[in-house]
């Protein structure tokens, strides 16, 4: 089981994507999120391999406060979805990715494997976020990828997580790698070195 956190400004869509994706619904409003909701999907990969996820969902205006180094605590991966027709959600898209990276790493402390979604692309004549931009942001950043979607019409998002998962399970699969050689190393040399965990 894997931890997946779906963060990004209040109203991007983030509520609507889990059910989307656990239950394959979309209503025109949720309730306000409060603190955090999780859900849990399996993904199936090309391989037939099946990955478990556990989504958490945060509420998008605990940003700020010191809640989020709790919520984002052992996490393997993440999104960070922004709201194409809202310039203030993608222009706030810096400040989550800085204070994820601040607060969470992987066991070789390296950063968490994190998508950029650009959510509402079904909302055509409002769009204010262009892909050049977001291929700019997306690279000075450092994400995996980017991936616009539309929870509403059920484009993008599936493609955008199995992307995500393929990633993380590499990820923590080269990290897994290097503990097993280092043990094994440690062995031979009688030097026994702590195991870590995976992710
Ligand atoms: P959250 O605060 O990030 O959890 O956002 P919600 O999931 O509550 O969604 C906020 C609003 O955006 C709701 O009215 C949703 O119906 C709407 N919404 C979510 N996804 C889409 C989408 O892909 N297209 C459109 N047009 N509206 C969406
Ligand atoms: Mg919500």
């Amino acid at each position: 089981m894997y931890k997946v956190l779906v963060i990004g400004d209040i109203r991007v869509g983030k509520t609507s994507f889990v059910h989307r994706l656990v239950n394959n619904l979309f209503k025109d409003n949720y309730k306000c999120t409060l603190g955090v909701d999780f859900a849990l999907k399996t993904i199936e990969m090309d391989d037939g391999q099946s990955v478990k996820l556990q989504l958490w969902d945060i509420a998008g205006s605990e940003r700020a406060t010191s809640m989020t180094r709790v919520y984002y605590k052992g996490a393997s991966a993440c999104i960070l979805m922004f709201d194409l027709a809202d310039r203030d959600s993608f222009n706030n898209c810096s400040k989550w990715k800085k204070d994820l990276d601040d607060k969470v790493f992987l066991s070789d402390d390296g950063p968490i494997p994190c998508l950029l979604l650009g959510n509402k692309v079904d909302l055509k004549e409002e769009r204010v976020v262009s892909d050049q931009e977001i291929k700019a942001f997306q690279k000075e950043y450092n994400f995996i990828g980017s991936v616009l979607c539309s929870v509403k019409e059920n484009t993008g998002l599936h493609e955008g997580m199995k992307f995500l998962t393929s990633t993380m399970v590499e990820r923590c699969n080269q990290i897994q790698t290097a503990n097993d050689h280092d043990i094994g190393f440690s062995i031979d040399s009688d030097e026994p070195k702590p195991s870590r965990l995976c992710c």
